[in-house]
């Protein structure tokens, strides 16, 4: 069983909830027809946490999202201390277990990554964006993530992309790097990769809703001039970013987060600040 956990921040009210629980549908239902969802979900006002099993390509996946109120929530301090701490609270849970008794048997429940919502409607990176992210590149896989696409024109769409690619350089903030395909590894991988790559920081698309579309149950906002297709990848990156996080590249996921972050971590002697 191949355990992955990704937790979800950003500010409030960008699709995080609303993504946590496409990912999670279009997976759980892929063969059945898609229940139906709600299309209002609560706000989030505490930190939830759901898993799923899924099997992949005859693999075995457990994969736990957890979902965080967004900043500008009303948060306690708890929760607050939660959002900045968990990524290190579980690195040490598990470097406790390490040198304990029961080491043989570690449930592993580090981050193995934090998907970071930016909003469309802003110009690139804010500066709460700019730290939080800096916060956390050195304990964390940061995967970027453009949210509400579809309130941009796709002109517009590639220029935030690359504003926000620019200001993560300029900010020298460490995000999960793509590894490049292996020359020998079969072509649809490589071709998945190279899609994965161009669409760093996915624009994407979430809805609660579905419609139908030619005879199909689609999962997709409908708008009185059209729909949006939340899997449609000439609509949004989202099938993209799913492929990454349980199709391509799970096991990068899980291997950075073991072999350098963790590495980090525990030669850092467990402190939270190492820069
Ligand atoms: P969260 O606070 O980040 O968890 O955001 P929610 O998932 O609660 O969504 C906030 C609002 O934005 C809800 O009304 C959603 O229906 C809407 N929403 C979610 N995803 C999208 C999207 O991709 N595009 C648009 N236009 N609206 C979205
Ligand atoms: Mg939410």
């Amino acid at each position: 069983m191949c355990v992955c956990v990704i937790l979800c921040l950003g500010e409030s009210g960008l699709g995080k909830s609303t993504l946590v629980n496409s990912l999670f549908l279009t997976n759980l239902y892929i063969d059945r027809c898609m229940p139906d969802v709600s299309e209002k979900i609560a706000r989030t006002v505490s930190i939830t946490k759901n898993t799923v099993d899924i099997v992949e390509d005859g693999v075995n996946l457990r994969l736990t999202v957890i979902d965080t109120p967004g900043f500008g929530d009303a948060l306690n301090n708890h929760e607050r201390y939660f959002k900045f701490y968990y990524v290190d609270q579980e690195m040490e849970k598990y470097r406790r277990n390490e040198i304990g008794l029961n080491r043989k048997n570690i449930t592993d429940n580090r981050v193995h990554c934090c998907l970071y919502f930016i909003s469309p409607h802003g110009h690139g990176l804010k500066p709460i964006d700019v730290n939080f992210m800096k916060a956390l590149d050195q304990k964390v896989n940061i995967v970027p993530v453009l949210a509400k696409a579809d309130s941009l024109t796709p002109k517009e769409t590639h220029n935030m992309k690359s504003k926000i690619l620019t200001e993560i350089d300029k900010f020298k903030i460490k995000i999960f790097q793509v590894p490049d395909s292996d020359p020998d590894n079969k072509d649809l991988f490589k071709q998945q990769t190279e899609e994965i790559k161009r669409s760093i920081p996915f624009a994407v698309i979430g809805s609660n809703a579905v419609a139908e579309r030619n005879g199909r149950r689609v999962r997709a906002r409908v708008y009185p001039w059209g729909i949006v297709e939340t899997e449609n990848p000439s609509h949004s990156d989202f099938v993209h970013l799913r492929n990454m996080l349980i199709r391509t590249h799970m096991q990068d996921l899980i291997h950075t987060t073991h072999y350098l972050l963790y590495e980090n971590y525990r030669s850092g002697g467990g402190r939270t600040s190492r820069r």
